[in-house]
């Protein structure tokens, strides 16, 4: 599957809006999830075969260095009647695939993808809902918000690296939204785990969505479980991305990541 970029739009110096159309969009099935997302797969600089391909013939049939490189991004919004897809990417510097290919994409530019996937949709039986996380989680962030039910409690917390990096975000429900702002020290690290600590959690079943960087997403995962005594059943809780790694060196570690952060809070 794939689509062409008809629309680029700078959503906050760092994040980036790609709106996705045309044919190749055809048979689309969006799943019924908040947090759906794409595989998409990026080819390398000088790739012998053309913009349109299958991921998996070429991985099949080509040396690895002609192999595309796969990341994951959330589908912001799915429009089936103008058959339109936006997905926001996080443009973060130089460096990376993802990023800087976004960064250069033009109207008409491919984008080779497979999916969607995704498994989180706010309840609505909960009392109120939960939502925390970085850039990379505010796309399926912004798509829950949509989805509250009229008049349900969103506890909001996000991270961002200012005052130019929020965006507006709107919600059927009320929301009691904070954005923390990154000053460059490591403490950045724990802005959105000590800025939970400052919360008097509301009475009442929640849901949470937690979703970002991986040691980030630990730290707050054991804060919900251990010191307020949550389910697991009641949180989505997983790590996009980790700092200081590539996401291909990252896929190498997750596993172990995750079981080794299971463990701890079973
Ligand atoms: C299910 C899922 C949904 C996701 N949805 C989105 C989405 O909608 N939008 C989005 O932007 N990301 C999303 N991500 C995260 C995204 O896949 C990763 O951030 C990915 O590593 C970016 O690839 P890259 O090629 O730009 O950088 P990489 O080549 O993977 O990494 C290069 C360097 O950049 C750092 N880096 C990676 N991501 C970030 C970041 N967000 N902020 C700062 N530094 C970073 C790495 O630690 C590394 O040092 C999602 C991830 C998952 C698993």
């Amino acid at each position: 599957m794939y689509g062409r970029v008809v629309g680029t739009r700078w959503l906050t110096p760092g994040l980036l809006r790609l709106t996705l159309g045309g044919e190749g969009l055809d048979g689309f099935g969006m799943v019924d999830a908040t947090d759906a997302y794409i595989n998409v797969a990026i080819p390398p600089a000088g790739a012998e075969y053309g913009e349109i391909f299958d991921p998996r013939e070429v991985r099949d049939s080509r040396p690895r260095e002609q192999w595309p490189a796969r990341r994951r991004y959330t589908v912001r919004r799915w429009d089936p009647e103008l058959r339109l897809l936006e997905v926001d990417f996080v443009v973060h510097g130089v460096e990376g695939v993802a990023g800087p290919w976004a960064a250069a994409a033009r109207e008409g530019t491919v984008l080779v993808f497979e999916g969607p996937a995704g498994g989180y949709r706010p309840d609505p039986e909960a009392d109120w809902h939960l939502l925390v996380g970085d850039e990379s989680a505010l796309p399926a962030i912004a798509a829950s918000l949509d989805a509250l039910p009229e008049g349900a409690l969103g506890v909001v917390r996000l991270v961002c690296d200012g005052p130019e990096h929020e965006i507006d975000l709107r919600s059927p429900g009320r929301l009691d939204l904070r954005w923390l702002h990154r000053t460059g020290s490591p403490s950045d690290a724990d802005l959105l785990l000590d800025s939970l600590r400052e919360i008097a959690f509301p009475r009442g079943r929640m849901h949470a969505f937690v979703h970002g960087e991986a040691d980030e997403i630990r730290g707050i995962r054991r804060h919900l479980l251990i010191d307020h005594g949550y389910q697991r059943s009641e949180m989505s809780c997983s790590p996009y991305w980790r700092r200081h790694m590539t996401d291909e060196a990252w896929r190498e570690v997750k596993r172990d990541f995750v079981t080794a952060m299971e463990d701890e809070v079973a």
